[in-house]
Order: C-alpha cells, then structure tokens, then sequence
C-alpha cells in the first residue's frame, strides 16, 4: 500500500522571517492531515524551519543537494549541512534546475546515489517539454531521464526513491495535465522502473503529479489510481491554498 504525500515546492520565496511567520500558520492548519507533508523551503530558511517545525508533521525538504561530500564547490551545499538541519527529504533534478542551472542526467544520478547514502528520501523529477510532447517524444524523454537516474543505484535503494511527474508546459502555466493524462503517463513511468527492476518496486514506488495543482484539481487528481500525491509550487506559497491541498 503506498502512502500518500503532498510537498510544496517553495522555490525562491520567502525569508527567514517570512518563512517563520508562514510555517506558524500552516502547522495548526495540516495537523490532521491523511497524508505525508513536506516543504521544501531555500537554503537560507531550512535550519529555522527545522526548528519551526520540530514536533509537528510536517517533513522539511530542501530544493538541491551537491553530490560531493565537501570541498572547493563555491554556493554549494552538501549531504550533511542538509543533515545537520533536520532535513529529511530532497528535489532531485527539477526541470528549472534542469533548464536554468544546467542539471544534467549524469549529475541527477549522482545526487540521487548521495541521497541514498546519506538517508535522505529523493524526490527525483521528470517531465517533458511542450516541444517534446507535440513531437510525440514523451515516452522516450521520460525513459531516459529514469533509465539515466537509476544508473548503478541498486532494487534495495531504488524503491526509497520518489518520482514526481511534472511536465514541463505544466509548471508555473496554470496549464495542469488532466488527471487521465497524468494517471496514464505515470502509469508509464511505472513500466518503466518494473522494466528497470521489477514489477514490485514500480507498484509500490511513491509517484507523485506535479504543474500548476490547485485546490480545485488535487481531489481528482488524488483519485487516480498511480498518482500518490502532488508536488506543488506557487500554491503552495499560499497558506489557505496548500492549506486546502493537504486536507483535499
Ligand atoms: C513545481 O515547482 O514543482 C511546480 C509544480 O510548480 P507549480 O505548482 O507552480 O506549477
């Protein structure tokens, strides 16, 4: 049986002091919630975060890990100052990092092996972009990026990791897949990983949907048989709007 888990996605918002403020308000709000809550908030708010947070349910996330253990990797963070904070979960090759800061597939693999060794769950995302989709690339996108992300990480490891489906044309649009496309695409993904490992690991594998989910689509989009949960971005800013995902 997989659990279900809602992460907001937080990006480049919010302050030390911004941050505190809107962590003291969502906590009484998700309290009772059904499924898994994690924020994955910048670098700069994840250790008040964690302090915000302790002894509530709600799971700290960060938004990228470097695969190096330390050294010369100047505005870098690595495994363990994210360990050092509390940090329990960590975005893997989101597709801004992917387009903006030249995430490749080779470095996605890399973060997901340090992931694993350090015991953080990784939250790896994949999607295609519009261009990809019209052309009809979608399926051999999506394989490449897992195939490429599970390199050498072993049935054991493989089936700690989350995948978040999030296509691109979906991010930040307003544009959400419909909840079929969504279901089926990760239904896909799910062969993918079986034909990977096997067909246990991809059904009990955590996948989660991510673009533009509002409260008016979480409910149907939770209804899908292969969706988990939801990766979400600019609702997730906004206490009242996650708030209402959380507790679709
Ligand atoms: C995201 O950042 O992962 C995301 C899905 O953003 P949004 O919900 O704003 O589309």
């Amino acid at each position: 049986m997989r659990k279900n888990v809602i992460m907001g996605n937080w990006k480049m918002h919010f302050t030390v002091e911004e941050t505190d403020k809107f962590l003291n308000k969502l906590i009484p709000k998700v309290k009772d919630a059904k499924t898994e809550v994690v924020v994955c908030v910048p670098f700069t708010s994840l250790a008040l975060a964690s302090n915000t947070l302790s002894g509530s349910n709600i799971k700290l996330g960060a938004q990228n890990v470097h695969f190096e253990e330390q050294g010369a990797f100047t505005g870098e963070i690595s495994p363990n100052m994210l360990k050092s904070v509390g940090v329990s979960h960590v975005l893997i090759g989101h597709s801004e990092r992917r387009i903006y800061f030249g995430e490749s597939d080779e470095t996605v693999n890399k973060k997901i092996h340090t992931c694993l060794k350090h015991g953080f769950v990784p939250v790896l995302c994949v999607g295609e972009s519009l261009k990809e989709k019209e052309d009809g690339d979608m399926e051999n996108i999506l394989t490449n990026q897992i195939k490429n992300a599970f390199l050498n990480i072993s049935s054991e490891d493989a089936s700690k990791v989350v995948i978040a489906y999030e296509p691109i044309w979906a991010i930040g649009t307003g544009k959400t897949a419909t909840s079929i496309d969504a279901d089926n695409t990760i239904s896909f993904i799910r062969k993918v990983v079986s034909s990977i490992y096997n067909k246990e690991i991809s059904e009990n594998m955590i996948m989660l949907y991510g673009g533009s989910v509002k409260p008016n689509t979480i409910k149907e989009q939770m209804s899908m048989e292969n969706i988990d949960g939801a990766l979400v971005g600019g609702a997730s800013i906004v206490v009242e709007d996650f708030e209402r995902i959380v507790n679709f």
